[in-house]
């Protein structure tokens, strides 16, 4: 079976062709700058060069429609025809409290989508356009949805769900916390779990993911207990790239009254230009703000210092909630390259058990290598992970097809076997 994933984000399509059973890769690619000038599309054939052509995608239906001429291209393609694959599973950000694990996607799912998209404005409607798409292109073939907040939403206790406001705004709006990046926390604690060679029922988890979007989920026992975003994508949590997390509500208030913002611009705030970029001044890119730093900017010292000083406090909380843990896991663009970071983040930790072993931390780089960067006598293993969400997907729908799929407490993922090989070496 060949299993189409998709990821539509907000100015780019993550995609990739899997061969299942197996988890075999036959294809990945990235398209970037969907809706604006200078596309690209980066298309990699297992085993093979990536192929890199600039194209303008002015919508994600032609992105979409894109994604599906290079896999049945002559030269590039791995299927000669569209009939060929499958399924598609779809990542989609926000399934809400009636989604909280991976479905095959009808009506009901569409509208709860929809209905949705007041909690995840910036996600769910290029979800959802990414569906209709290629639905359009794959009309008879089965599509999944794979949400963000399932994993956290489906298992968090209620003291770490609710929020101390009137509990009438629950009853209403649904106002409570998710949690978001399950796929990511999901694979990568999983992961974790096997390179330490027990169940993941018997292990305590801070799983850090930490990129533009940046979270931090505790997860006792293979179960998410607590997660640092919580009803939005924003306002909570970890220092972003442009976003704020952890935020005292009465600011954007102040900001409101006394500042003359409106509504808009303090949302607009908030998630675009404050995190890293907000404190710097000028940088997302936290290769820039390290780069700064060591030549002295002291704004962006500051936004290092904030950014790494949060994730501390974080494991540090974490540990408290969960009575203690056994590894510390990174992943994602940040937690997967910067020695700088790991090591600022788990300073001073010792008393927790944990201890970063400086060389091994430093040759931890790039999606090509899980590591354990703790030292050996570390008694909290510290491990960075590439995350590998398109997998999470793919097994879900291949599963989802053939009518065994379950929920994670009791489903068992194949990255979860001592045996398997990561993706990034079977991409070869
Ligand atoms: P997204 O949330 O968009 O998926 P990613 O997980 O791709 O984000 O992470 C992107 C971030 O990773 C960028 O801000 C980039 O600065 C950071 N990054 C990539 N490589 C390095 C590195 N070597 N050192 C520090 N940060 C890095």
């Amino acid at each position: 079976m060949k299993i189409l994933t998709l990821n539509c984000g907000s100015s780019s399509v993550k995609y990739g062709l899997w061969e299942m059973p197996g988890e075999q890769p036959l294809a990945q690619g990235l398209i970037e700058r969907v809706g604006l000038a200078d596309g690209i599309i980066t298309h990699t054939v297992t085993g093979r060069d990536p192929v890199r052509r600039d194209r303008n995608f002015p919508t994600h239906g032609h992105a979409i429609e894109a994604v599906f001429e290079f896999l049945t291209d002559e030269s590039h393609g791995v299927v000669g025809d569209v009939g060929e694959i499958d399924a598609a599973a779809h990542r989609v950000v926000h399934g809400g409290e009636q989604y909280t694990h991976s479905v095959l996607i009808d009506d009901d799912v569409i509208t709860a989508i929809e209905d949705n998209a007041l909690l995840a404005p910036l996600h769910n409607p290029n979800n959802l356009a990414g569906i209709h798409h290629a639905m359009t292109i794959m009309p008879d073939k089965p599509h999944t949805a794979s949400w963000d907040t399932a994993f956290s939403a489906a298992f968090m206790p209620d003291r770490a769900t609710m929020y101390a406001i009137p509990y009438e705004y629950y009853e209403r709006f649904g106002i409570r916390r998710f949690g978001y990046q399950g796929l990511s926390h999901l694979y990568v604690t999983r992961r974790a779990a096997a390179l330490m060679g027990e169940p993941s029922s018997d292990v305590n988890i801070v799983s850090l993911h930490i990129g533009n979007g940046s979270t931090v989920t505790a997860v006792a026992g293979g179960m998410p207990v607590d997660q640092s975003l919580g009803f939005s994508t924003c306002g909570e949590g970890l220092v972003m790239g442009t976003r704020c997390g952890d935020l005292d509500p009465t600011i954007p208030l102040f900001l409101m009254k006394h500042a003359g913002l409106s509504a808009d611009e303090a949302e607009d705030i908030l998630y675009r230009k404050s995190g890293v970029l907000g404190l710097s001044g000028r940088f997302v890119d936290r290769r820039e703000i390290i780069d700064a730093a060591t030549a002295g900017d002291t704004r962006a010292e500051l936004a290092l210092e904030v950014e790494c000083y949060r994730i501390r406090k974080y494991i540090g909380s974490y540990s408290a909630a969960m009575g203690g843990i056994d590894a510390v896991v990174f992943t994602a663009g940040v937690g997967e390259n910067s020695a700088v970071h790991r090591a600022k983040a788990c300073e001073g930790l010792e008393f927790l058990g944990i201890e970063i072993d400086d060389d091994k931390n430093r040759a931890a780089f790039g999606r090509t290598a899980e590591a354990e960067i703790s030292t050996a006598d570390s008694r909290v293993k510290v491990f960075v992970i590439p995350t590998d969400e398109e997998l999470v997907m793919a097994v879900d729908a291949e599963a989802i097809i053939e009518d065994r799929y379950d929920i994670p407490t009791r489903f068992r993922y194949t990255f979860e076997e001592s045996g398997f090989v990561p993706t990034y070496l079977r991409m070869g």
